[in-house]
């Protein structure tokens, strides 16, 4: 081997070992900031066959190896029927990584094409069935957590699709109950960037199922969202970050939702507030742009009068 060889060898192997490390960073550092695991804990790690949750599965496994508590994890696929899925890769997979897993077959596949009309998006009554499954197996597997692989690009476009198609400011909580009210869901790779999974999933040879298998169109509406976040982080950069930083610093006394501030009960009390009024100022939002987010942070604690 030459020395270019050599040299562009290690290069590509710090990369990976940089990638490797921020993956496990951000998902323990999610799962800390939201207590999403405790000790003791029986975590259903859901597999679809696609990037985010190979790559929410293998970072599990490290970071338990690495945990000072004790948790189990079992591996759950669903297989919904649809046409030309290759049973086979998953189980394979998983005995390879001697991970405890379950392949629950369930045929959600023709009930939806039977009950949606064609042409119309499948997704919606397909998602409902798929949970309502994955919520039944949690249980019988003994399961109180169960995981689930959505990534930052999945929290920001819901977050978006709600603000410009709902009309509510919402987006994919890192955790909360299941419906049925047994079981907590869990987002470990919440502040994981979805291009940061496509890489390690190349890294660590994924044996991915396409997940075109059900023959739906792309929601066009997200397909919007993603490219216009895509183009705002080429040609802003940090801005997307703002944004997605901004979904944990939310100010409601600062914004219009009666439910959550009581504006009703605000009284002149006689005494200066700590972060009242700024009623009359103008925001500087042009020095905002070139400062990072986490100056930004201390620089507006220590402005607030003491
Ligand atoms: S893309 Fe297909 S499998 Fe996925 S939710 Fe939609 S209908 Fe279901």
């Amino acid at each position: 081997m030459n020395a270019p060889d050599h040299k562009a060898l290690e290069k590509q192997r710090l990369e990976v070992n940089k990638l490797d490390k921020r993956l496990c960073r951000l998902a323990g550092q999610a799962i800390g900031d939201f207590g999403m695991i405790a000790d003791g804990d029986r975590v259903m790690v859901c597999l679809s066959g696609g990037k985010d949750s190979y790559g929410m599965l293998d970072v599990l496994l490290k970071l338990r190896e690495r945990a000072p508590i004790a948790f189990d994890i079992v591996a759950v696929n669903l297989d919904q029927g649809h046409p030309g899925f290759p049973k086979h890769v998953l189980p394979n997979y998983l005995k390879s990584l001697n991970v405890p897993f379950h392949i629950e077959s369930q045929d959600t596949y023709s009930t939806v094409k039977r009950v949606i009309p064609e042409g119309k998006t499948m997704c919606s009554l397909c998602s409902r069935l798929r949970r309502g499954i994955l919520y039944r197996v949690a249980g019988e597997l003994g399961a109180n957590k169960i995981a689930l692989g959505h990534h930052r690009e999945d929290i920001l476009e819901t977050f978006f699709l709600n603000l410009f198609f709902a009309g509510n400011l919402k987006s994919m909580p890192p955790k909360l109950a299941s419906d049925d009210g047994r079981h907590v869901v869990i987002r470990p790779m919440a502040y994981v960037r979805e291009r940061d999974l496509e890489a390690y999933a190349g890294v660590r040879g994924f044996p991915i199922i396409p997940c075109d298998l059900c023959g739906s169109q792309d929601n066009l509406q997200r397909k919007q969202i993603k490219s216009m976040l895509h183009d705002w982080d080429k040609r802003f950069p940090g801005r997307v970050e703002n944004i997605f930083n901004s979904l944990g610093r939310v100010n409601a006394s600062h914004l219009l939702d009666r439910s959550l501030f009581d504006f009703a009960a605000v009284a002149a009390t006689g005494v200066p507030t700590a972060g009242g009024d700024t009623a009359f100022d103008q925001e500087d939002f042009a020095s905002f742009a070139t400062v990072p987010v986490t100056l930004l942070a201390t620089a507006q604690k220590a402005d607030q009068p003491q």
